[in-house]
C-alpha cells in the first residue's frame, strides 16, 4: 500500500513538529542549567553553593521532591562550615557529610551518573530527613581532578520519575561546574578559618605563602621542573600615605593585589609578604614565561590610575625581584626556600637601585 503525497507531507509535518518540541525541550532545560552554572560560580561560601544548587534545581525541574549535596568529610569540618553561617536558608538535612567508603559504595569505577529506584538503605544515606518514601532518584558523582569527592542528588516520590535511559549530559556538566566550585569555596573558607588570609586585601598571608613554598619545594626535589618565585614591592609607597592618607594607601594595596591575582592559574600562591610587598609563586613556569608575566605586571600597575579620598587621581609604580628554579639551579644550598627568597631580594633591592619601575631577574646583569 502506497502512501499518498499528502500524507507523506502530513507526517513530515508531524516530525518536524516533533523535533521542533523536543528543540524547545532541551532549550529550556540548557537555560536552567546554565542559570544554575552561572549563580553558583559566584557563590562566597559552601552554604551559599549548596542552597543555589538545591534552589535552582527545584526551580529548573518539576518533581524533584528532595534534592541533597553529599561530600566526603571525615572530620565534619564541612558540616561546620555550612552549619556555622545563617543565610542564606538552607533546609537541614541538605548537606549531608559522607564517608568515602560510602560514597564509593555507591558509585562502582568508574563513578557514572546513577538514574535509579531509591531504596531505603541510598534514601537514609543521601536523603535523611525526607520524610516520606521516595521512588527514583538521579545521583551525580562529583568528580575533582580524578578524585570521587561527592555526589549531588536529586529524588522524586514518582518511582518512573527519574529513568535509567534517560539522556544525563546536562547533569554530568553541571555535576563537573559544580565540583569545581565547591573545590574553589572550601579552600577559601579553610584560608579564613586557619587564619592563612590577610584582612585587608582577602589573599594569603605570609604564613600560608611559607607552608605552600614548602610544598612546592618538596614537589620540586621530586619532579624537578621549573619555579619561579616574585617580590613585588610597590614603589615609594610611604608618599602615598603620607601625601593621601592611610586610607587611600589601603586601597592602593587593595587594588594592586587584585591587579596581581588577576590571571593566577589554580596552583600559583599570590600572598601579601609585609606591608606593600607581594609574593608569587609560579609552579611550573619557566624564565621566558615568569619574565613575561612580571613584565605585564609591572606594566598593568604602572597604566593604573588610582583615586585619593580628596578625589585626586595618581599613579603607583612597582619593582619586581625575580628568581627561579629549574633544572639547571644545580648548586642550590640545602636550605633552597631562604635561597630562593634571598635570591629574589637582592634582585627586588636592584631593581630599587636601578630606579625603581623595574624588573630584574636574579644572577643577571640586566
Ligand atoms: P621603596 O620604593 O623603597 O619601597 O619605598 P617605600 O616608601 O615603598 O618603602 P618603605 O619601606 O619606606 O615604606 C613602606 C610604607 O608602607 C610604610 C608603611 O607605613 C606603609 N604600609 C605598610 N603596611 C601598610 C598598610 O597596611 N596600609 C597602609 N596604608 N600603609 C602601609
Ligand atoms: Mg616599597
Ligand atoms: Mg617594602
Amino acid at each position: 500500500m502506497g502512501i499518498s503525497g499528502q500524507q507523506w507531507s502530513g507526517e513530515l509535518g508531524n516530525n518536524i513538529a516533533e523535533l521542533k518540541a523536543q528543540i524547545r525541550d532541551n532549550e529550556r532545560i540548557w537555560s536552567g542549567f546554565r542559570d544554575i552554572e552561572l549563580s553558583i560560580i559566584g557563590a562566597h561560601s559552601l552554604r551559599e553553593l549548596v542552597a543555589l544548587l538545591i534552589q535552582g534545581t527545584s526551580k529548573a525541574f518539576s518533581n524533584v521532591d528532595c534534592a541533597t549535596v553529599a561530600c566526603v568529610d571525615p572530620d565534619y569540618s564541612l558540616a561546620r562550615m555550612v552549619e556555622q553561617e545563617t543565610a542564606p536558608d538552607l533546609p537541614s538535612g541538605t548537606f549531608v557529610p559522607i564517608t568515602r567508603g560510602d560514597l564509593e559504595g555507591l558509585f562502582p569505577e568508574p563513578p557514572r551518573p546513577r538514574l535509579d529506584r531509591c531504596n531505603s538503605k541510598v534514601q537514609s544515606l543521601l536523603f535523611p530527613v525526607y520524610p516520606q518514601h521516595l521512588g527514583s532518584m538521579a545521583l551525580m558523582p562529583l568528580i575533582l581532578r580524578g578524585q570521587l569527592i561527592g555526589s549531588f542528588n536529586q529524588a522524586s516520590r514518582h518511582p518512573m520519575h527519574y529513568d535509567p535511559r534517560t539522556a544525563t549530559d546536562f547533569l554530568e556538566h553541571l555535576a563537573a561546574i559544580a565540583a569545581l566550585c565547591i573545590d574553589n569555596v572550601i579552600n577559601r573558607e579553610r584560608l579564613k578559618l586557619d587564619g592563612l588570609t590577610d584582612a585587608l586585601t582577602n589573599i594569603a598571608n605570609r604564613r600560608f605563602f611559607e607552608r605552600r613554598l614548602r610544598e612546592e619545594l618538596t614537589r620540586w626535589r621530586r619532579r624537578g621542573g621549573a619555579l619561579i618565585c616574585m617580590l613585588v614591592d610597590i614603589d615609594h609607597f610611604k608618599q602615598v600615605n603620607d601625601r593621601y592618607g592611610h586610607q587611600t594607601g589601603d586601597r592602593v594595596l587593595q587594588q594592586v593585589s587584585d591587579m596581581l591575582g588577576k590571571d593566577l592559574r589554580a596552583s600559583d600562591v599570590l600572598a601579601r609578604y609585609g606591608g606593600e610587598e607581594f609574593v608569587l609563586l609560579l609552579p611550573e613556569t619557566s624564565e621566558k614565561q615568569g619574565t613575561a608575566i612580571a613584565e605585564r605586571l609591572r606594566e598593568m600597575v604602572a597604566r593604573a590610575r588610582f583615586d585619593s579620598n580628596a578625589g585626586d587621581t595618581f599613579a603607583v609604580t612597582v619593582s619586581i625581584g625575580l628568581a627561579m628554579l629549574d633544572r639547571r639551579s644545580q648548586d642550590v644550598p640545602q636550605n633552597i626556600a631562604d635561597w630562593l627568597l634571598r635570591e629574589a631580594d637582592a634582585a627586588l633591592y636592584r631593581a630599587k637601585q636601578g630606579g625603581r619601575n623595574k624588573l630584574v631577574i636574579a644572577g643577571t646583569s640586566a
